[in-house]
C-alpha cells in the first residue's frame, strides 16, 4: 500500500455502517437518509435510461447539469459560473475534493484547515503529498482562534479548505469569520477551496459561498453535490465551480480517475436543482424538525448537546454519562444500546481534542429517532 494512505486505516464511517448491519443496530452513524428524495428527481433519472443516455457523458458532465449548476449558483448565491468552462461534473464532492488537492498541490506545499474534519480531507492532502495544518474548532460554539489561524499560514500554504456548514460540528461559518478568512487568502495570495455540501441545510443564520467576498471569485473552487440536498447520496453526483485555470487542475486529475461520471444520475439532480423554492424551503424546515426531536431526546438522557446551526448531525458530550473515550463509548454503543453513532474524535488530528464528543445523524424518519433515543435511554 501507498505509504501515504497506510496510517488512514479503514474509514470511521466503514466501521461504523459494518457494526450496525452486524449487530442490526440503529445507524445515526454514516450520515445518509432514510428515505428517498423527490419522485420527479428519480423519474428524470429513469426517464434518461431510457432515452438511450447510457454510454459515457460528457466529461464535464451533461450539458443539461452543468447549465442547472451554474443556474442554482446565480439564484441561491449570486453567482455567475459558464457551464461550458466553470463547471466540472464529479462523482460525488468526495471526487471534486480529492481532485481539487491532487491537482493544485505540489508535494511540499501546506493546505489549511479547519479540525475536526471530514476524513477525507487528511487522506487526500496526504495523497497529494501535501501537508495539513489544522486549526482547532472548540465547543461551545466551534469558534477559532483568528491567531492561530494566521499562524498556521506559512510561505509553504496553497491552500486554505473550508466547509460550510461544517461536518461534524453542524457550524455555519458566520460574516465575521467568512470576512476574516477571505482576507487572509487574498493576503496571502491563496487558494480557497470550499465544501458546501450542506448549503440548503441551514436552520440557524445564512449560507454564505465563500467565494462572494472580495477578492475570492478568482481564487476559490466551490464544490457541492446532489446527495444532501436531494436525499440521494447513493447517486453520488457532485461538482465544482471555479475559472478555467482553476478548474484546469481538477480536470486532469479528474479525466484519470474517472474520466466521466454516471450519466442518467446526472440528469436527475439537473431535475432537482431547477425545483422551485418551495422543495428547498420544505426540506429544510423538515430538517429543523429533526434537530429539535433528536437534540431535545440526547438532552433528555443526560447528553449536552450543540445544537448545530446547519448540516444534519448532533455534536454530544458524553461527559456526563461516561468516563469512556466516545471511541470507546461508540465502538460499544450497538451491542449495549442497539445504536451506532460516531466518535467525533477520530476527526481530529489530536483525538484528546474531541476525547468524549459523539456525532449523531438525525436525517432518519421521526419513529426511528424515538426509538433511538428510547434505546439510548434503556427502554428500547
Ligand atoms: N464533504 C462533507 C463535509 C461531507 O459530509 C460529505 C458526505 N459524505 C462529503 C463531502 C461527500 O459528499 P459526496 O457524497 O457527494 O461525495
Ligand atoms: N458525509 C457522510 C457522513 O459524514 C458520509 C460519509 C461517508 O460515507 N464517507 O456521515
Amino acid at each position: 500500500m501507498n505509504r501515504r494512505l497506510a496510517e488512514f486505516g479503514t474509514s470511521i464511517f466503514a466501521e461504523m455502517s459494518g457494526l450496525a448491519i452486524e449487530t442490526g443496530a440503529i445507524n445515526l452513524g454514516q450520515g445518509f437518509p432514510d428515505t428517498d428524495g423527490p419522485g420527479e428527481i428519480i423519474e428524470a433519472a429513469v426517464a434518461a435510461m431510457h432515452d438511450g443516455q447510457n454510454q459515457y457523458p460528457h466529461p464535464s458532465g451533461v450539458p443539461q447539469l452543468r447549465e442547472a449548476i451554474a443556474a442554482h449558483q446565480k439564484r441561491f448565491r449570486g453567482l455567475d459560473f459558464d457551464p461550458a468552462t466553470e463547471v466540472l461534473v464529479t462523482t460525488g464532492a468526495t471526487e471534486a475534493l480529492a481532485a481539487a488537492m491532487m491537482g493544485l498541490c505540489n508535494p511540499g506545499d501546506e493546505v489549511v484547515t479547519f479540525e475536526p474534519y471530514f476524513d477525507s480531507y487528511a487522506a487526500v492532502i496526504a495523497l497529494a503529498g501535501a501537508e495539513r495544518r489544522v486549526v482547532a474548532l472548540r465547543t461551545p460554539d466551534f469558534a477559532f482562534d483568528r491567531e492561530a489561524f494566521v499562524a498556521a499560514i506559512s510561505p509553504k500554504t496553497r491552500l486554505v479548505l473550508l466547509n460550510t456548514p461544517h461536518n461534524p460540528t453542524g457550524k455555519v461559518f458566520t460574516h465575521e469569520e467568512m470576512t476574516f478568512v477571505a482576507q487572509q487568502c487574498v493576503e496571502h495570495d491563496l487558494i480557497a477551496v470550499t465544501d458546501e455540501v450542506y448549503e440548503h441545510l441551514v436552520f440557524d443564520g445564512e449560507h454564505r459561498s465563500l467565494a462572494t467576498y472580495p477578492g475570492m471569485a478568482d481564487r476559490t473552487v466551490t464544490i457541492s453535490s446532489g446527495g444532501k440536498t436531494f436525499s440521494f447520496t447513493g447517486w453520488k453526483v457532485g461538482w465544482a465551480c471555479a475559472r478555467p485555470e482553476l478548474l484546469a487542475g481538477l480536470r486532469g486529475v479528474k479525466q484519470f480517475l474517472t474520466f466521466a461520471s454516471g450519466g442518467p444520475f446526472q440528469h436527475g439532480i439537473a431535475a432537482g436543482l431547477t425545483m422551485d423554492d418551495a422543495y428547498f424551503e420544505a426540506f429544510v424546515a423538515d430538517f429543523r424538525a429533526k434537530r429539535d426531536r433528536l437534540a431535545a431526546g440526547l438532552e433528555a438522557i443526560g447528553h449536552r448537546v450543540f445544537t448545530p446551526a446547519g448540516t444534519y448531525f448532533i455534536v454530544t458530550d458524553i461527559s456526563g454519562l461516561t468516563d469512556q473515550s466516545a471511541l470507546e463509548f461508540c465502538r460499544e454503543l450497538p451491542a449495549r444500546r442497539g445504536v451506532v453513532a460516531i466518535p467525533s474524535s477520530t476527526f481530529y488530528d489530536d483525538p484528546d481534542e474531541g476525547r468524549q464528543l459523539v456525532r449523531w445523524a438525525f436525517c432518519k424518519r421521526d419513529e426511528v429517532l424515538d426509538e433511538a433515543v428510547a434505546r439510548l435511554a434503556g427502554e428500547g
